[in-house]
Formats: structure tokens, sequence, C-alpha cells
């Protein structure tokens, strides 16, 4: 079997979030840490007591690995504190009590003219919006459109060098896990910061070519149909691909099997192969912000799972705790036995409902029971190779999980443990229930703080 041509068909069962939109009313707080992804804190300009508007930025970015953090409601700064993290990892962040009037600062009018910006002014307006990009390792867009380590240069674009020429833009509307809905929901709208998006992305990659990648099991988007339609140089195209095969949206997957190219693991990039990968919540972000001027304050999540009363795709803003959020949408219909933010496959697990909303997350599921497979009290290994078969990236997860769980990080390493996606797959399938994308990602931790 071929790289990449495993993984697992979900059943219907598991793909059931509903896509019907629920807005979250303003929230009266919301907490936003000053580290908004793995790279470095911004820098707080504000002080307790400061009155601020919404879109006002509260903290600068001190280097290019830093992104600004704009306040999502308007109110009076009420803490500089710390709070829990996407990651459940503490984070100095910033609280701000808001006024219930939900006043915007004013801001300069943008030009949404693509082809009247330089590359340079329309690279200047990615960074100032604090766009991030969606995925296992989320990087700011301006870094990733024009990353600053480059290991080789193969084109100059505008003066700047970028590592690949980049010849195809895609654009995706399936979901990282099949129980994610929001790039599946965006599709089926209609929205004039979608052309913007488009135009951004191919003048900053240069692609000569646009595909949009879609959910064969969904109806055919109306909106991505009529821009392959009104392509008369027949660049842009649309492929179906089938949204209940996971990973089938993993980045590696996709350009694999769809322009035949492999990208370099474990840290190599869909740009190292000539592509630019781009999910349609992020394409629509960026020309929101292009045509409005406003940085995002807002993010869509899918929320689920069979302890949530109410599911859907939820618009809430950055910064309001998944308490807040629950209680927005019902609360819960039973005691949940595991939160998880982001997929249910690839989430974090949250003890503390105080955790905010952050530019991470794609999903909150409350799972009961019946949906987890409770990792305590797993059991020894019995090499029934289950977990070999559905391994996309042809790793033989067991016998690795026996080197991480040993503190053979050498062994591990050797085996190929920086190579795993952590698409869960293995650990869905194992039925001695054994924690293995948890071992994993402490040996990739110990082996990363190694260096
Ligand atoms: S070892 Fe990694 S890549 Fe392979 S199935 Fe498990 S989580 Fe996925
Ligand atoms: S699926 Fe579980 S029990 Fe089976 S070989 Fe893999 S780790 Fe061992």
């Amino acid at each position: 079997m071929g790289l990449f041509t495993r993984g697992i068909t979900f059943p219907k069962a598991f793909t059931t979030t509903g896509l019907t939109p629920i807005d979250i009313p303003l929230p009266r707080q919301v907490t936003l840490p000053l580290r908004q992804y793995m790279g470095e804190a911004a820098e707080p300009s504000v002080k307790v007591g400061d009155t601020v508007k919404v879109g006002q930025i509260i903290a600068t970015a001190p280097g290019p690995h830093a992104l600004p953090l704009h306040a999502t409601i308007s109110g009076t700064i009420s803490a500089l504190d710390e709070t829990l993290t996407y990651t459940g990892i503490p984070m100095p962040a910033i609280t701000i009590t808001g006024d219930g009037k939900d006043t915007w600062k004013r801001l300069p009018k943008p030009t949404s003219d693509i082809d009247a910006l330089s590359t340079d002014e329309l690279m200047a307006q990615v960074d100032a919006a604090g766009l991030i990009t969606t995925g296992m390792f989320p990087v700011p867009l301006a870094r990733d459109l024009m990353p600053l380590e480059q290991p080789k240069t193969h084109l100059t674009l505008d003066g700047r060098t970028v590592v690949q020429r980049i010849d195809t833009l895609m654009i995706t509307a399936c979901d990282p896990e099949p129980a994610l809905g929001v790039n599946r929901f965006l599709a089926t709208t209609n929205t004039e910061s979608l052309p913007i998006g488009i135009a951004a992305l191919t003048k900053l990659t240069g692609a000569d070519e646009i595909r949009f990648i879609v959910d064969k099991n969904t109806a055919p988007p109306a909106q991505l149909t009529a821009l392959v339609a009104a392509d008369e140089t027949e660049r842009t195209t649309i492929t179906a691909i089938n949204g209940k095969h996971y990973p089938a949206a993993h980045p590696a997957v996709l350009i694999k099997a769809l322009v035949h190219r492999e990208i370099p693991l474990p840290y190599g990039h869909p740009r190292d192969v000539g592509v630019a990968l781009y999910d349609l919540a992020t394409v629509i972000a960026l020309g929101d912000a292009l045509t409005t001027g406003r940085p995002p304050v807002t993010q869509q999540i899918t929320v689920g799972g069979g302890a949530i009363k109410t599911g859907g795709i939820v618009t809430a803003r950055l910064g309001t705790s998944l308490g807040d959020i629950i209680e927005a949408v019902g609360g819960f219909s039973r005691d949940p036995a595991k939160i998880i933010m982001g997929g249910p496959l690839t989430g974090m697990a949250h003890y503390d409902l105080s955790v905010p909303l952050s530019k991470e997350a794609t999903g909150l599921f409350a799972l009961t029971e019946e949906e987890i497979t409770l990792t305590q009290g797993y059991r020894q290994c019995i090499n029934c190779g289950r977990c070999v078969a559905v391994c996309p990236v042809n790793l033989v997860p067991g016998m690795l999980s026996l080197y991480c769980a040993k503190d053979r990080f050498d062994r591990a390493e050797q085996q190929g443990v920086l190579t795993c996606i952590e698409c869960g797959c293995c650990d869905y399938v194992c039925p001695s229930r054994r924690p293995l994308v948890h071992l994993f990602r402490y040996a990739k931790h110990q082996l990363m703080e190694e260096g």
C-alpha cells in the first residue's frame, strides 16, 4: 500500500455536526492571551483602567514571529494577568470588561483594489490584520506567505526571495476532521470577501493555477462553481474529494493525491513543493480584512458532541471563555466526559472552562463517555497491527509507542516519530485503547527540548 493511501473512512454518525449558524451574544468579558500561536508573545500597550475600542491594538508585535493583539470588545482593561490557553499552557493575557456598546475604533479606509496595491502594501495589510493559518502548527499568515528563514531560493518576487516558485494555489472547502464543519459551512455561503482574498493570495504567491477542493458529500458550492465558470483562462478548477475519509484534507495527503508531489516530512511545507494551500476560512478572513480594514475579532468554530444541547457553526468574539460559549448554545445536555478544543481526533482536552477562544481553535466538543475512548486503564499492545493498517505515513505506531513509553526517544526518532502527522487514526482503531498520539507528542516534545 502506497504512501498516504491509508486512513479511516468514518461512518455518518461521526460526521453529524450540523451546519446551523449560531451567533454568540457579545460577551461581558474577554481574555486575550499575548501569544496567539506558538510564536513570540506581543507586548501590552495598555494598562489596567484604560478604555479601549473594538479593533484597537492592545499589544504590539515586537518581532516577525509575533502578532499584534486587537481588542475584540469595547470596554475597560480590567486585568493584565495569566490565562490557560488553547494548548493548556498558562500565558500572560489582557482581560477587557465590556461596556456592551461594541464601539469600533475608527480605522483608515483600505483599498480592496488588489491590482492597485504593491505586494509590499498588500503584505503590510496582511501583517496588520494579525491573521494566522489553520492546521496543526498555525503561523502568522504573513510569515507563511513570505517566510523569513528560507533554506533555498528559487525565485525573486518583487525584489524578495521565496523558497520555491509557487505554481498552484489550493483553497480547500474541506475541514481537517470529518466532525468539523466551518469550511463546509462557508462553502454554502456567498461572500464578496472570497474573490478579494483569492486575488490577494494569487498576487502574493504568484500562482498561475487555482484549485478549489470540495467535499463530494456536500452540494456543489455555488460561489466556487461560479468562479470556475467565470475564469476564461481555465486556470481555476474544482476537485471533489471524500471528506469522510480521514485525513484526506491533510496538506501532505491532498498535495500527494492531487498534484503528485510529496511534502518532505517531518518539517516540510506545501510551498517546498510549489503549492500554497489555505482553507476557505483563512481566505475569507483575509478578504474581510482587506475589504473593511478591520482585523478579525471573531472566530468561527464547530460546536458539537453528545453532551452539548445545541451544536452548529458558532461565531464568537475571540477571548470569549469556553464556558460562556457553552452557556450561549444552551449548556450541556448531560455531564460531559471530555471537553475538547479543536476536532475530536486532534484537539486539546480541557478541564477548565475559563480557557478563552483563540485563533487556533477550529472546534469545541463536549463528548460523552460513549463517544470517547477513555485511556485510563489502557492495555498492553497485542500486536494486532490495526494501527499499522491505518497510518497514512506508514509508521508502526504500536512499536513506536513502546519506545516512547520507555523514554527511548533515540529509537523513536529512528523509527520516524517526527514524521507522525498526529492524525489520531491509530488511537481510533486501537483495541487496547493505548494513548498513542499522546505518547508521540510527548516524544516529539522531548526530542525538541534535546535539540
Ligand atoms: S502514528 Fe501518527 S500519523 Fe500514524 S496513524 Fe498514528 S497519529 Fe496518524
Ligand atoms: S492497534 Fe493497539 S494493540 Fe494493535 S498493534 Fe497497534 S498499538 Fe498494538
